[in-house]
Formats: C-alpha cells, sequence, structure tokens
C-alpha cells in the first residue's frame, strides 16, 4: 500500500509537476486503476480531468475521453501536451480534422504512443472508427459531462443517451468512469442507469462554495431594478461581474443601460456571430469591459477566476442552473457576490417559454421551476438549501454568508401563482 502511495505521488508530479492530490483525486485514480466503473461528482474547477488522465498515462493502452464540446476537447488536448514532451500523448477525433490528420492520429493510436483519446459522441457513431477502435488495446472510457445524458441536467445532449451501446460495440467489459459536475439524486440515477455501471465505486466531493455570498432580493419595477444594479456595480467599482437574463433583448437593453451609467458592458447571447461573440468574451476576459451582460449561453468552458459577482435579473429556470451560474463567481476563493432578483412575473415568462414543449417536457420543467421558485421564497439558509436540492447536508446553524443567515426575515410571500399541473 505505501508503496502503491508513493508511486502514485511520483506519477503525479512526473506527468503534472504536482506535489500532492487534491479531494478525493487519489481515491478515486486507485479505482480507476484497479479496473472497477467508477463515478465521480465533482464541482467545476474540482480537478475532475487529472482523475482520468493519471490513470490513462499509467495504464496499457489508450483511454477514450467522451467529451461534448469540440471547443473544449482541443484545449484539453493542448494542455495535456503543455505538460508533456510527446505531442502525440494526446490527441482528439472529431468532424474538423482534415483526412490528412486524421491519418496521423490513427498512426500514433496504432504504434500504441497515443495515451488518450477525446471523441465527440458522433465520432462514436460512425462504424468505419468503431471498426478502428476495435482493434486497439483501450485502457477505459471516461465519460465527461456525464450529466448530458439526462433530461434533468442542465445540458442534455441526446446523443450522450447511446454511449453504452456504442461503447459495447468497441469492446467488451472496457471499464467505464463517469464524471460530473452536477450533483442532483436524479442527474445520477440516470448516469448510472444509462451507463450500466457496474457496481460502481462513487465518488461524491462537497459542494458547498464557502466564498460564495448568496442574497435573493424582490424585483420591482424594471427602472428601480436597474437603478439597484447600478448601484450595486458602482459599490464594486473596476471589478468584474456577470448578469444573466432570460432573453437576448433584455441583454442589449441592459448593456446599453449600464454604458448610459457609465459602467464599461457588453452584451453576450446566442443571437450574435461566433467572431462577436468571441471578441466580446476577450474583452470580458481581458477586463475591457467590467460587466458582461449574458445569456445562458455565456459560460460553459468560460475560466475567469476573479468574476466578483453574478447578477441573475431574472430567477433562472432550475437550482441547478443557478448553481451552475454563480459557480462562475469566486473561482479563486475570494469573494463571490450572488445577487438574484425575483418576481412572479419572470416566472410566469418561464412557464411561458415552455407552452410549446411536449408535455412531459413541460412537467418536467415546472417541476425544476417550483423547486427554484420554493428557494427564492425560502427564509432558510440559501446555503442549506442548495446543498439539500444535491443531497447533502449543511449542518451548520449560520452561515454567515447569506441573506437569510445575515438578516432573519419572513417568507417571501408571491399571491395567486398558478403552477402548471404536474398531472396530466
Ligand atoms: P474540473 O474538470 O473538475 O472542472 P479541471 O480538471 O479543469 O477541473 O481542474 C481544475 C484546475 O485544477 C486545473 O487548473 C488543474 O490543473 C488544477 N489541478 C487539478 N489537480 C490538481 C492537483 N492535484 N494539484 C494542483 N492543481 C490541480
Ligand atoms: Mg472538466
Ligand atoms: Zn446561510
Amino acid at each position: 500500500m505505501a508503496v502503491a502511495k508513493v508511486s502514485l505521488l511520483d506519477a503525479l508530479h512526473e506527468h503534472f509537476g504536482f506535489d500532492s492530490f487534491k479531494g478525493n483525486q487519489e481515491k478515486i485514480i486507485k479505482s480507476i486503476l484497479s479496473g472497477k466503473d467508477t463515478f465521480v461528482i465533482m464541482p467545476t474547477g474540482g480537478g475532475k480531468s487529472l482523475c482520468y488522465q493519471l490513470p490513462a498515462l499509467m495504464s496499457p493502452g489508450v483511454a477514450l475521453i467522451v467529451s461534448p464540446l469540440i471547443a473544449l476537447m482541443k484545449n484539453q488536448v493542448d494542455l495535456i501536451r503543455s505538460y508533456s514532451s510527446k505531442d502525440n500523448v494526446a490527441h482528439f477525433l472529431n468532424s474538423t480534422l482534415t483526412k490528412a490528420q486524421i491519418k496521423k492520429v490513427r498512426t500514433d493510436l496504432q504504434s500504441g504512443k497515443t495515451k488518450m483519446l477525446y471523441v465527440a459522441p458522433e465520432t462514436l457513431t460512425k462504424q468505419e472508427n468503431i471498426d478502428f477502435f476495435r482493434e486497439l488495446e483501450i485502457s477505459f472510457i471516461a465519460v465527461d459531462e456525464a450529466h448530458c445524458i439526462s433530461e434533468w441536467g442542465h445540458d442534455f445532449r441526446p446523443e450522450y443517451r447511446r454511449l453504452k451501446e456504442m461503447i459495447d460495440l468497441v469492446g467488451s467489459n472496457l471499464p467505464i468512469i463517469a464524471l460530473t459536475a452536477t450533483a442532483t439524486p436524479k442527474v445520477q440515477s440516470d448516469i448510472v442507469k444509462n451507463l450500466e455501471l457496474r457496481t460502481p465505486e462513487v465518488f461524491i466531493s462537497s459542494f458547498n462554495r464557502p466564498n460564495l455570498y448568496y442574497e435573493i432580493r424582490p424585483k420591482r419595477k424594471k427602472d428601480q431594478t436597474i437603478k439597484e444594479i447600478v448601484k450595486f456595480i458602482h459599490l464594486h467599482k473596476g471589478k468584474s461581474g456577470i448578469i444573466y437574463t432570460l432573453n437576448r433583448k433584455t441583454t442589449e437593453e441592459l448593456a446599453d443601460m449600464l454604458v448610459a451609467n457609465g459602467i464599461k458592458a457588453v452584451a453576450y447571447h446566442a443571437g450574435l456571430d461566433s467572431g462577436t461573440r468571441a471578441q466580446r468574451q476577450d474583452m470580458f476576459l481581458l477586463e475591457e469591459v467590467e460587466v458582461i451582460v449574458a445569456t445562458i449561453a455565456f459560460g460553459m468552458g468560460i475560466d475567469k477566476p476573479d468574476v466578483r459577482f453574478v447578477i441573475h435579473y431574472n430567477i433562472p429556470k432550475s437550482l441547478e442552473n443557478y448553481y451552475q451560474e454563480t459557480g462562475r463567481g469566486g473561482r479563486d476563493g475570494l469573494e463571490g457576490l450572488c445577487l438574484c432578483f425575483y418576481s412572479y412575473k419572470d416566472v410566469q415568462k418561464l412557464e411561458h417559454l415552455m407552452r410549446d414543449k411536449p408535455l412531459s417536457e413541460r412537467e418536467m420543467g415546472a417541476q425544476l421551476i417550483n423547486e427554484t421558485v420554493a428557494y427564492a421564497e425560502s427564509a432558510v439558509c440559501r446555503r442549506k438549501v442548495i446543498l439539500h436540492y444535491f443531497g447533502e447536508k449543511y449542518e451548520t446553524e449560520n452561515c454567515g454568508k447569506c441573506d437569510n443567515c445575515r438578516n432573519p426575515k419572513e417568507k417571501i410571500e408571491v399571491k395567486n401563482r398558478v403552477v402548471i399541473a404536474l398531472k396530466a
């Protein structure tokens, strides 16, 4: 045992230059190296990648890593290459590669030099790829962002549903490692079921973000709310912040209002062309603007460590979204203020957005909205409610970092709320 420990640390140091493991990393890596199915639930920034990268480097054969976003795939591979002296230790295979590039990847895989291959789910649907993978020695399959399997998650991708079927075509009894930052019990059981994990070892890290301050404010008239936001930003002059809104038009309007009030702000949403989006994202990262006013299109894969506040101009559609979006604040462990404006009108707007969806989706959506409303209206510690939502007990009496703990108050009442019927 002691020997194994020393060699794992040595391997960590040799391959990544780190001196110690973070959180559950070491236990997770041991589970993977023993060939067991492993399920890793760890908040964003916790260090999930290393959990499969190190075992991949230490095992014979190549690990296949399923990842949903082509852009993130390239980032990851570039990052691994920056740690390693050998460029062919990691590759990715997706629709962006040319024929010549694909040939190079295949040659490296056949030579056994490549230890990690990032693939999109689509890559696994192609018969020629399956046939090729069958001839390789595969160490294990890692499914990153595994919540994409579940409709209860915040980023459902139908292609993820067919992964197990395709993994079985690649090889029999391959160990599967599923990783996600989504901790709701419903999503977890969907992942275990869909990937048919065989009595997996499950590692759940705490989701508490002790440096984030949570506050809900009743939303008043538009002008007043904007005034409140302007005042808040002026109090935090020069700091970086994100404001999330429900729709594209509001991002533009709000950004204009902020600019009119002397705040450097830009809007960001999926209706902008990709060049403009990339440019505005860079302006935010390089601090040419202080505030980005965005729809939920902004965030995935963005890693700005010193975002000091996250404001929700509209209540988000689920507590899971709220956690992920506020989670982009204070990534460096320093202050992160999370302010959410709540009104009944915005709840109606959310329900209205679902009007054309099939009944089952509306039911699911309504349930998620109801949970968010319960959170907003609760007089209980915000941290406690969020962590409870993720199946985690938070025992501290007063967290000291939420509105309800700082100023105990009466329940916020919203009158005449019509809830979409949960049973047809
Ligand atoms: P996640 O996928 O869980 O969001 P990442 O895998 O992207 O997190 O890791 C987040 C950061 O933590 C990265 O910058 C990574 O280099 C760093 N990191 C991971 N493991 C360690 C470690 N053992 N020691 C120091 N830094 C680490
Ligand atoms: Mg990750
Ligand atoms: Zn609290």
